[in-house]
């Protein structure tokens, strides 16, 4: 039989492309829904009557109109109808975060508390998530889901960490929160979670590597629009390619990855960021060392992962904020200098989400969802 499009599905495509349409343009009239997407001014009014009536959107102020002397009623989306939570776990600290519809930051807290694989402990970051979300004021069904972004491998899932050397949990089961929270909550790859915060900033990238260069060195691997997730699902764990066999020991078990020599902690040690970074700046003979020490290695990790993925490199984590267009330059140089290939000066990009990058982009995976389907039913 030939499939048929029912009005139920041609009602529910209206709705959805109507509300895209305010989402993507945050503030129109009817006039120009009905205009942009050739929908009859009918058709637009009553979706927009039912969204209103769902919560999804909200009377905006005022826009001015074709008819002379007359103004529109605007219409914006309702940016918190649902929130989701973003929560980073660090060895020595926590970070919540609350975001909206548009990814934005709401409200964030941060504790310092020791990680440890214990009841205790889930426990813990159990009450003050509920404590942060209980500060929000908001009712709780609003709350989409929880996003836990964790140093290390997490299974397809989202329900697994099968990799945690950094913070010692291998194995760990999202059931440690579940059973303690009433909302969906899932583990994600703290890299994971920086590069889609990058797409979600980023509407033009398509595919890229993007490295997080912070205290530990990570990756991921963006290929049209979306993170790879490979066969074993360790795509983008360069911070293990042997760059040094008689190199200090990994945290893997190896000698000379690329954490050892391309990390911030391999750069820094114990040294404040701003302190090096400002001798550096002000020429300072033993920290330029260091500094063109790290970029020649970082340089020789890009020159060989381009011969690999011939994509943008984007620069995260929490060095970005310190590389200057010199550094750049300098890099490109080192590049083309190993390359048999002529290459541009175009691939390498710096990070556009410097800060909450990680706890947001755990949380933006129930917000996409959420966006993907506002179907009949999403009311409040
Ligand atoms: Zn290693």
């Amino acid at each position: 039989m030939p499939k048929r499009i029912t009005p139920g599905q041609i009602k529910k495509t209206n709705r959805q492309l109507i509300y895209d349409y305010i989402y993507k343009e945050r503030r129109v009239s009817q006039q120009d829904i009905a205009y942009a997407l050739r929908l009859s001014r009918p058709t637009v009014a009553t979706n927009l009557i039912e969204l209103e009536e769902d919560g999804l959107i909200l009377k905006n102020g005022q826009l001015e109109s074709d008819q002379i002397g007359r103004k529109a009623a605007a219409y914006s989306i309702t940016p918190d109808f649902r929130i989701a939570i973003g929560v980073e776990i660090m060895l020595e600290t926590v970070k919540i975060i609350a975001v909206d519809l548009y990814g934005r930051k709401i409200n964030c807290v941060e504790r310092e508390i020791q990680y440890e694989n214990q009841a205790a402990y889930y426990q813990k970051i159990s009450e003050d998530i509920l404590k942060f979300i209980s500060s929000l004021e908001i009712t709780v069904s609003r709350i989409l889901g929880i996003g836990f972004a964790m140093q290390g491998l997490v299974s397809a899932d989202g329900n697994t960490v099968t990799y945690g050397k950094i913070l010692n949990c291998s194995g760990l089961k999202i059931d440690v929160f579940t059973g303690r929270l009433p909302y969906p909550c899932h583990f994600i790859h703290d890299s994971d979670s920086a590069a889609l915060s990058e797409l979600w900033s980023s509407p033009e990238l398509t595919s890229a590597l993007y490295l997080s260069l912070s205290r530990h060195l990570g990756g991921s691997l963006i290929s049209e629009r979306k993170i790879m997730f490979g066969k074993h699902g360790h795509t983008a764990t360069f911070e293990h390619i042997p760059m040094d066999p008689d190199g200090k020991l990994c945290y893997c078990g190896c000698r000379g990855c690329a954490e050892t020599i391309c990390s911030m902690d391999a750069l820094l040690g114990n040294d404040d960021p701003d302190a090096f970074f400002d001798a550096v700046r002000s020429g300072a003979a033993g920290q330029t060392e260091r500094w063109q020490y790290y970029l020649k290695n970082l340089s020789r990790l890009i020159g060989n992962l381009r011969l690999v993925v011939d994509v943008d490199f984007i620069l995260g984590g929490y060095l970005a904020q310190y590389f200057t267009e010199e550094d750049i330059r300098y890099i490109y140089e080192e590049i083309r200098r190993n390359c048999p290939f002529e290459l541009g000066n175009d691939y390498i990009l710096i990070s556009k989400m410097p800060s909450h990058n990680i706890n947001i982009g755990a949380a933006l995976p129930y917000i996409q969802r959420f966006l993907d389907d506002i179907g009949p039913g999403t009311g409040a």
